[in-house]
């Protein structure tokens, strides 16, 4: 086996790869721009090298720097992971001058899959079924339009040097078509250099099915079954799955066979990706080859129990396939979701920002996180967005779908906007549960899938308040020295009274006024909170940042972050951030003037608006205290005076004790 392996990438496929080189004894070096200094794959790796300034044109896609540095170390293979040079020919042709070994096909094979036309040449030549379509050498307008026009429309344009769905266009008629070939030919020219066009039949509801190949030096392949990667915004892949439904042994033979003749076509080595579309009648067509290992490897791995990293480094070394075809099998059902900073509410357009919380849910033989960031990363604008993939596992699609959905409801992140909530509406959707799927999927269901952000708000924001009252209870329990006070019989506010609170809660630009009272007293206190017209009916349980509540009879369970800017309540998959929170302590009936002004809890007094001895209005505030990030305003019950503030501004108060002594004028005069 090697001695020491570099990684030509970064973020999660460098840990990834990091992890099973460990595994096998072999020493790893990472590469680091300046954005990824601090980066988890640096910490993570026996040694790191700086490799360039933070843009991947002047760092990660530096191959001759790349070489320079793998020589200096003592590297004897290089692994580039996926994207950046993974799929690049030049690059992988220098390591093989320089005696380094590239972790990937041989050069040939990368070269003749690099174009999308001459890949489908090859293939049509090995008898592997095609797209229909035009993939030849005449490039004129009125060329490719007769193509389209004769196998009728839609087409897809597609540029041969495509990647990541760009250069590529739909066109739905004969009148479209020289607009879309203008468009898709400027695009695949800024993007790759190259305007090459090919000329697909567009099929209208197809899946995306991929099968993983892995050939070894000697002239031997196996497949390790399919993936269905139907689920897709813009052509690019979102949630992944293993094996693909509603696949008959025959079919995923004949596909598994199509693919390996693909392979075997260009002599290949190592781990490849045969892509398909599946069209509804169960034919399939080819797309392309992805010759590396692709982001959605895992949901393989999890089916197959094998670590196709591992496979790559062996057969890179020259050994033969560790596993037969026939000693290969599939077990369970995965599903990988890919967690992405980016805002599906406004086009999927990519965020960025610090990951101030980064909570994953607990992995397990079920749930497995592969991520390169940790909290308090930053998300930048250098690279591509995803946070990381989380990969469930389960005895069959229906037991690994529900691990989705729960991981994805234990997936806690703040200070970026996430796909999470998209996802989880996603998984959670009817059609995806009932396998109502094609490529279309996202499209056709986007009302389904949207986001609604003020229905989000109306459903958590009784759990938020919940959580206030539940907490402040907490605290002034704990710091409750007399179990007779008020405080410590479970009543938040005032012992014996039917007393009214109205929270102002900010939640993004919005204030909510939410009513809360007090409903039931003993062990469990019940609240009454209002939402505009909404009543419910709440009750709850704080573990540290854990609440369950029981919302109108509905028990979830949420977590509870307390941050800069206030609080973040994830729940069922959504996610309330709430911000300077006021707390009014509402209109205090008459009577209770006599009951004194005591902390609601530990805190601290923020201001005191009136003199003592002064006149004041009912109403009016007297005074300021702030704890747990809510501000408390005090105010006179009645007409009257105060006689005597027990603390200054600034000083800390502890829940329950009194604070001021307040005169009623009735009682003055
Ligand atoms: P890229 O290399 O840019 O990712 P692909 O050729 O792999 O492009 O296609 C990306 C996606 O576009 C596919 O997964 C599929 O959803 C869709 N697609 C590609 N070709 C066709 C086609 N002929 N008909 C319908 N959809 C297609």
């Amino acid at each position: 086996m090697f001695t020491k392996l570099l990684i030509a990438n970064r973020g999660e496929i460098s840990c990834r790869i990091i992890k099973t080189a460990k595994r096998m004894g072999v020493l790893t070096v990472a590469l680091y721009s300046d954005a990824d200094q601090q980066a988890l794959h640096v910490k993570m790796a026996d040694e790191a090298v700086y490799v360039g300034p933070s843009p991947s044109k002047d760092s990660y896609l530096q191959g001759e720097k790349i070489i320079q540095i793998a020589l200096q170390v003592g590297a004897d293979a290089v692994h580039p992971g996926y994207g950046f040079l993974s799929e690049n020919a030049n690059f992988a042709n220098l390591c093989k001058q320089n005696n380094i070994v590239f972790v990937g096909p041989p050069v040939a094979a990368i070269e003749a899959m690099g174009s999308k036309s001459a890949a489908k040449n090859i293939m049509e030549k090995a008898n592997v079924p095609l797209v229909p379509g035009y993939h030849g050498d005449d490039q004129s307008e009125a060329g490719l339009k007769s193509h389209a026009d004769k196998m009728g429309y839609p087409v897809l344009l597609k540029a041969a040097a495509g990647g990541g769905g760009k250069g590529m266009r739909q066109v739905w008629s004969s009148e479209e078509f020289n607009d879309a070939l203008a468009a898709a030919k400027r695009e695949a020219m800024s993007s790759f250099n190259d305007d090459l066009m090919l000329v697909e039949k567009y099929l209208t509801q197809p899946r995306h099915v991929e099968i993983q190949v892995f050939c070894d030096n000697f002239g031997d392949g196996v497949y390790l079954f399919e993936r269905d990667c139907s689920v897709q915004r813009r052509h690019q892949k979102v949630i992944e799955e293993a094996p693909a439904f509603g696949m008959s042994k025959e079919l995923r033979a004949q596909m598994g066979e199509a693919a390996l003749k693909a392979a075997k076509a260009i002599n290949y080595a190592g781990a490849g990706t045969v892509e398909f579309l599946l069209d509804s009648d169960g034919q399939f067509y080819f797309m392309e080859m992805n010759t590396r290992l692709q982001v959605e490897h895992p949901v393989t791995e999890m089916i197959t129990g094998q670590d196709l990293v591992e496979w790559q480094l062996r057969v890179a070394n020259n050994e033969t396939l560790p596993m037969a075809q026939d000693a290969l099998g599939i077990h369970g059902h995965a599903f990988e979701a890919r967690i992405y900073a980016e805002d599906p509410n406004n086009d999927f357009l990519p965020a960025t920002g610090t990951l101030s919380l980064l909570q994953p849910p607990v992995e397990s033989q079920h749930v497995r996180v592969d991520t390169g960031v940790v909290q308090g990363d930053d998300v930048s604008v250098f690279y591509d967005p995803m946070i990381a993939k989380l990969i469930v596992w389960d005895e069959n699609r229906e037991k690994a779908l529900a691990r989705l959905t729960k991981a994805l409801t234990e997936y806690h992140i703040d200070g970026v906007v996430t796909n999470i909530e998209f996802l989880y509406n996603l998984a959670n959707s009817e059609p995806f549960k009932n396998e109502q799927i094609d490529t279309g999927f996202i499209e056709k269901n986007q009302e389904l899938l949207q986001l609604n952000e003020a229905q989000d708000v109306q459903t958590l924001l009784p759990v938020a308040a919940l959580y206030l009252m539940l907490n402040t209870q907490q605290n002034s329990n704990t710091s409750q020295q007399d179990s007779h006070s008020p405080w410590a019989q479970g009543n938040a506010w005032r012992a014996n009274e039917q007393h009214i609170q109205t929270l102002d809660l900010l939640v993004g630009e919005n204030t909510y006024a939410v009513q809360v009272s007090q409903i039931g007293m003993g062990a469990k206190s019940v609240f009454s909170i209002t939402v505009g017209q909404q009543n419910y009916h709440c009750s709850g349980e704080l573990a540290q940042n854990q609440m369950l509540s029981t919302i109108n009879g509905h028990k979830t369970l949420a977590n509870v972050t307390a941050h800069q800017d206030g609080y973040s309540i994830f729940s069922n998959g959504k996610v309330i951030r709430f911000n300077n929170i006021q707390a009014d302590l509402g209109d205090i009936e008459d009577n209770a003037a006599d009951a004194g002004f005591v902390a609601p809890m530990n805190g601290t007094v923020v201001a005191i608006l009136v003199e003592p001895q002064q006149s004041v209005e009912k109403g009016q505030t007297l005074m300021v205290m702030e704890a747990m990030k809510m501000e408390h305003s005090l105010k006179a019950p009645a007409d009257g005076v105060v006689s005597e503030f027990y603390f200054k501004a600034g000083e800390l108060v502890d829940g329950g004790v009194e604070l001021l002594a307040f005169q009623p004028s009735e009682k003055a005069s």
